[in-house]
């Protein structure tokens, strides 16, 4: 079966995109930790991240190091932090989570941002992609 993030690549299941190409897309967290927690995904399903290609994980790590970029200028934030977890989906994925603490890397404690201000802030991102 399908896993939910290659149901969102498929157009599916909606999402607010930040970023796509050939082989990655990068959405909004639905359930975000902080403002701008964005998810980067390959479009090949593979569960975990060490087994994808060599070629693959590096493109994941320059196509997260250029949304993570964009983030750093959209949201106010001390860093852009990075965490690969899997348990929920599993289909590869960075989490890039903007930090003011350490609480905002805490996956217990979270924000709540209306669709409307996640439509707001994709876009907001999306132009700030080089
Ligand atoms: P993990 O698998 O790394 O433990 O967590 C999966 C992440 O995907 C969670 O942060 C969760 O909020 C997010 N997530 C799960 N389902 C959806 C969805 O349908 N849309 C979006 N945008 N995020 C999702």
């Amino acid at each position: 079966m399908a896993s939910i993030f290659t149901k969102i690549i498929n157009g599916d299941i909606p999402c607010h995109k930040v970023a796509e190409d050939e082989n990655f897309i990068a959405f909004l967290d639905i359930n975000p930790n902080a403002k701008g927690h964005a998810l980067c995904v390959p479009k090949e399903e593979v569960d975990k991240l060490f087994d994808l290609g060599e070629h693959m994980y590096l493109q994941l790590m320059q196509f997260s190091r250029r949304v993570a970029k964009a983030l750093e200028k959209t949201v106010d934030c001390n860093r852009v932090g990075m965490a690969v977890i899997g348990l929920e989906v599993p289909h590869v994925h960075v989490h890039l989570i903007p930090l003011n603490s350490m609480d905002d890397m805490d996956f217990s404690s979270k924000v709540s941002m209306t669709d409307d201000e996640m439509a707001e802030l994709a876009a907001e991102i999306r132009q700030k992609l080089q």
